[in-house]
């Protein structure tokens, strides 16, 4: 393997369509591709052929198992093995894979979270291959991809209604495209590239941190002499031992046919980013987990830990993920490509005013995709967008959208022209680029969204931006489909939309206190906290949008929100517990111990009649701060036992939120003054610093 070029080995652990070609009998490998392109059930027979194929090729790679690999709501993913032997006569083995065995899986469901679902049927699921993402070998295991459904048909995972909602997008924009003239698409795509953020630390450091290890962040913790304030990190040369990381992890990640493409060193200290080359949404988040996974388990290998949480440090920069969005046709366009021609750039205004009344119709539901207890730190902090969701088209496009609404001629650097009427000049990518600090930008041909933490799986993202798109883009096509003058129909459309849903296009600094204000003033909403925005959800006139896609059922809906609730309770409560711990058992017994030191000390001065003025002074301090973390440590147990207490998820979720996480931050100051007082040998768990600047 020494000597194998990256071509060599690409996709060498994945069933992929070249595989496929060669190891499946003809009519069997049209009949796959069939399944692949318009979702159609495989013949039992085919299947079997199929499976034999998967089996033998996986076992000649050294495969002893096979797993049917899902996304169950926990935002991880899940498997469970199987060998591939059967007994034979004689003690002997056979390895056997059928049909039957890769089309469907009976996993026990009943562990896995299901919200409300839990009340309303008996929770055995099962797990359906899913043809549009290739099968792949890890770890001496044949992963098949999976989506997980109860036997009553509700969804339990984050792929079918992801599937799904690729569908809805399908199928409407091909009406658009169609009243365009287009007669050569027949199915249209969305496609992501998420680019994920991360951190590296020490394991000799992590391991002497008991919130690193139970919660993936830190709970307390001293801001460092020096952050990211010399601003030297960004796009810096990447240490030794992070490039040998980074090798082996892109590495792993071509074998596994994942096209990891770009790679650099973050904002913060210990910071890094990786980019892969964008794919269908589908693929993109199977991919996206996996990356994560491969995060974590190559930095193992290297005496690194990957930190894959929105805000592991305090005061340093936290991890997002970018949701690089399009949506391309499978006759080459990309839809939100500005074209060549007039009409090619009546298209991508109709695209772009859908996907502008998609975000401001719809923005809460864009909010909450990206809610959860560890973003709660980034979001609205002046290092992440604001809470508040609104869109950056650029100064050009917002030109060209101002002279449509007007009737103006459009006045470009070269030329003035008449939309609709003429070719409008190609957008600079550049021009569209520079804006950091909006939640849903456009990059010149593609949307970024900037809203997902780190550790966030892409798919709700992608569900509720996919489903709010097809449901303006069905709107659309209703009203023009209907039109006795397409033109005119559609410019009064697209002048319509753009009077009623210019508010929510902002090109300026996202993060100034201003933009808060105007927001306020335009009517935009500022969901600050997971509490505020997930139960946004259930508001009829999305639960209708979701139902009319069949993206979700209203069940379906009411046991996410319940999931994304508790969840956020648990994580809050977990993390109240871990910092109640160390402070109980780390930091108390660590300035008790400092204290008496002290105090022996300003004794023996007495006696020998040296001046103590200073231990004295000192003791009280460390005296006074643990008394006052013992109080806070009161507090929040308190605290926690209250909310213990309810019994309302929703309730809850708030408690910890208006309670608990601000007994939280009570205690963690007053730890945290200590550590700046106490020497690092007296102080029991590694520093900021240890832990931002030795890697
Ligand atoms: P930047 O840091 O400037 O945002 P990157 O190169 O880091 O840019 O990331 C851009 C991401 O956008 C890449 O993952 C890229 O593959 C993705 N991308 C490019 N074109 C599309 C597209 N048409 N659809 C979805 N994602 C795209
Ligand atoms: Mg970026």
């Amino acid at each position: 393997m020494a000597n194998e070029t990256v071509a060599e080995y690409f996709g060498c652990n994945v069933f992929n369509d070249v595989v496929m070609r060669e190891r499946l009998p003809k009519y069997v490998y049209k009949a796959v591709l069939r399944t692949k392109q318009l979702g159609t059930a495989l013949d039992p027979d085919v299947a079997d052929v199929v499976a034999n194929a998967m089996k033998d090729w996986a076992v000649e790679r050294g495969a002893t198992h096979f797993t049917h690999w899902f996304q169950p709501m926990t935002g991880v993913t899940a498997e469970k093995h199987d060998a591939f032997i059967s007994p034979a006569p004689h003690g002997r083995v056979l390895l056997e894979f059928s049909g039957k065995e890769l089309v469907k899986g009976e996993p026990d469901a009943s562990s896995f979270p299901s919200g409300g679902l839990r009340a309303t049927f008996e929770a055995r699921g099962y797990t359906a291959w899913d043809p549009t993402s290739d099968a792949f070998i890890k770890d001496d295991s044949l992963y098949i991809p999976t989506a997980f459904c109860s036997y009553t048909g509700e969804v339990l995972d984050k792929k079918t209604p992801l599937l799904r909602s690729m569908e809805a997008v399908s199928t409407q924009a091909l009406r658009i495209l169609r009243l365009f003239g287009n007669t050569t698409a027949t199915r249209v795509m969305t496609t992501v590239g998420p680019e994920q953020e991360y951190f590296l630390v020490d394991k000799k450091y992590y391991d002497q941190r008991e919130d690193l290890i139970i919660t993936g962040r830190t709970l307390f913790g001293a801001k460092p002499p020096k952050g990211q304030e010399l601003e030297d990190h960004y796009f810096g040369n990447i240490k030794q031992r992070v490039s040998d990381f980074m090798k082996d992890l892109d590495k792993e990640l071509w074998k596994l046919g994942i096209y990891a493409k770009t790679k650099h060193n973050e904002v913060a200290p210990s910071q890094h980013e990786l980019a892969p080359v964008f794919t269908t949404s589908n693929i993109a988040a199977d991919h996206n987990q996996l990356t994560m996974e491969l995060m974590k388990k190559t930095a193992l290998k290297h005496g690194l830990v990957c930190l894959l949480h929105e805000k592991p440090f305090a005061g340093i920069n936290g991890s997002g993920k970018h949701n690089n969005w399009s949506i391309s046709s499978n006759d080459g366009q990309n839809l939100l490509d500005p074209g060549a021609t007039p009409l090619d750039n009546m298209q991508f205004l109709t695209f772009l005013c859908a996907i502008i009344k998609g975000v401001h119709e719809y923005a809460p539901l864009l909010r909450l995709s990206a809610a959860s207890a560890g973003n709660d730190h980034r979001l609205g902090a002046n290092e992440a967008p604001p809470a508040v969701v609104s869109m950056f088209i650029g100064s050009e496009l917002e030109e060209v959208i101002e002279a449509l609404e007007k009737g103006k001629k459009y006045v470009s650097s070269t030329a003035e022209f008449d939309i609709g009427v003429d070719a409008l000049p190609n957008f600079k990518k550049d021009t569209t680029d520079r804006n950091r600090t909006s939640p849903f930008a456009f990059t010149g041909n593609k949307f970024e969204f900037r809203m997902l933490g780190s550790a966030d799986s892409i798919s709700c993202t992608n569900i509720i931006l996919n489903t709010i798109v097809a449901e303006e883009l069905s709107q659309f096509a209703d009203e023009l489909e209907k039109a006795d003058d397409f033109n005119a129909a559609l410019k009064s459309l697209l002048v319509r939309t753009i009077k009623e849903h210019k508010q929510i296009i902002f090109n300026g600094n996202g993060y100034s206190d201003e933009w808060l204000e105007e927001a306020k003033r335009r009517g935009l909403p500022n969901l600050v906290s997971t509490v505020d925005a997930v139960p946004e959800y259930t508001k009829p006139e999305y639960v209708s949008m979701f139902e009319k896609f069949k993206v979700y059922t209203k069940v379906e809906i009411e046991s996410r929100t319940e999931i994304l609730l508790e969840n956020y309770g648990k994580v809050i409560t977990i993390e109240a517990l871990t910092m109640l711990d160390m402070a109980k058992k780390q930091f108390i017994p660590a300035a008790v111990k400092v204290s008496k030191s002290i105090c022996d000390a300003a004794l023996a001065k007495k006696e020998l009649g040296v001046d103590n003025a200073f231990d004295v002074s000192y003791a009280s301090r460390v005296s006074a701060l643990t008394s006052g973390i013992s109080e806070a440590v009161n507090a929040l147990e308190e605290k926690v036992i209250a909310s213990q207490g309810i019994e309302d998820v929703e309730a809850k979720a708030k408690f910890c939120r208006s309670d608990v996480f601000v007994a939280m931050q009570s205690l963690r100051v007053l730890v945290d003054e200590l550590e700046t007082i106490v020497s690092s040998e007296d102080w029991p768990v590694p520093s900021y610093t240890d832990l931002l600047f030795t890697v």
